[in-house]
């Protein structure tokens, strides 16, 4: 038990910016003089139409998204897309190809293959995920509808630096767990998404920014929330939306903006992860096995050298307040996830951690 609030490193749901969560405290029995909760309103009312409205545009600004992008707020989380996608923008007979950086991009190939010709593009197995392969190494198929790729492997703490060029062809990325951390050239991508609970927000949303040329050829049998025209034009409320998911990454939104937009966390995150990797490089006792050049700024899996260290390093951690350091089943040892929320004392505060265990146990 805790009365403080702790770091929390998890990979998501992950970490939220304490001032959004304290609006919402604030907010919590009375939005905007209703004197209900922004739960409680309804999603078609003057109010929350107007919210969405005010944190779509934020978003705009924040990535400055073309105005020949929709921007689309969705349920389902990013796994839905993963169907959602080859069934808006393939056929049967179509192919599309995928480039697997890890255990996310497997999972959105087991999904497409349910719909369409999948084509392997890329897969870094071989070097077991610790590698972002190149765009110039990819082989793309004749004809592809698409090219998808996941930009951040959350599991593998793999990222790319540069937005591959796949010429004329729709590129497709999963951004769920690097979005917002970095200006994104949205021009280059036929369309982009992400699930919420790592920098955008609580779980339960997904956003999806898309090039209005790809939308309007789903499957007949696509269901209309998946269908991206029916959302689209509907405004994202052709149903009922997560309308707390929505309100809370809208707050998330407003104070990136306050932080100084994307450029300005970008900054931030470059000297979070360059800290952390360079202790870890630094030191005999801890180890990335990342290529230098593929680590994410985002999730940083390391390994202790025994792993009988590692139950002990967890519950020491935790108990100075570090909370959720360890890593995926996949890859075993630790990962701190550091999403634009996780701030620079908490990195500060692991490292230091770190040295003091290797210093008693090493
Ligand atoms: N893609 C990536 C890169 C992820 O990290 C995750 C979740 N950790 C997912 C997809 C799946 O997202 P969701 O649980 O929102 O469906």
């Amino acid at each position: 038990m805790t009365t403080e609030r702790v770091f929390n490193f998890s990979a998501g749901p992950a970490a939220l910016p304490t001032p959004v969560l304290e609006q919402a405290q604030r907010e919590l029995l009375n939005w905007r003089g209703s004197g209900m909760s922004v739960m409680e309103v309804s999603h078609r009312g003057a109010d929350f139409v107007e919210y969405a409205a005010h944190s779509e545009s934020t978003l705009r600004r924040l990535l400055d998204v073309p105005d020949d992008y929709k921007v689309l707020f969705l349920a389902g989380g990013a796994t839905l897309q993963f169907a959602s996608i080859p069934l808006n923008l393939t056929r049967d007979g179509d192919t599309a190809d995928y480039v697997i950086t890890g255990n996310w991009g497997k999972k959105a190939v087991s999904e497409a293959k349910r719909y369409c010709n999948v084509h392997i593009a890329a897969d870094a197995a071989d070097v077991g995920y610790t590698r972002a392969v190149p765009a110039d190494q990819w082989k793309l198929s004749d004809a592809p509808k698409y090219v998808h790729f996941t930009p951040n492997e959350t599991i593998h703490g793999v990222e790319y630096h540069e937005i591959p060029d796949v010429g004329d062809v729709p590129l497709v990325a999963d951004y769920s767990s690097s979005i917002l951390s970095r200006p994104l050239d949205v021009r280059r991508f036929g369309l982009i998404y992400a699930g919420a609970q790592k920098n955008i927000g609580p779980a339960g949303i997904a956003l999806l920014i898309v090039r209005e040329d790809l939308i309007g050829s789903a499957r007949r049998q696509t269901p209309g929330i998946v269908d991206y025209r029916t959302m689209a034009d509907a405004d994202s409320m052709w149903n009922t939306p997560p309308t707390f998911a929505w309100y809370l990454a809208g707050l998330v939104f407003d104070w990136l903006l306050g932080q100084g937009g994307l450029a300005a966390i970008e900054r931030v995150n470059i000297a979070k992860a360059d800290k952390l990797y360079q202790f870890i490089d630094a030191s005999d006792f801890y180890a990335n096995p990342v290529e230098p050049g593929s680590r994410s700024r985002m999730n940083v899996p390391f390994t202790l050298p025994d792993e009988a260290l590692n139950a002990p390093f967890l519950e020491e951690s935790a108990a100075a307040g570090l909370m959720n350091l360890k890593g995926h089943r996949a890859v075993g040892g630790m990962r701190a996830s550091i999403y634009n929320a996780v701030p620079p004392a908490a990195v500060d505060a692991l490292v230091q951690f770190m040295a003091d265990f290797e210093r008693r146990r090493g």
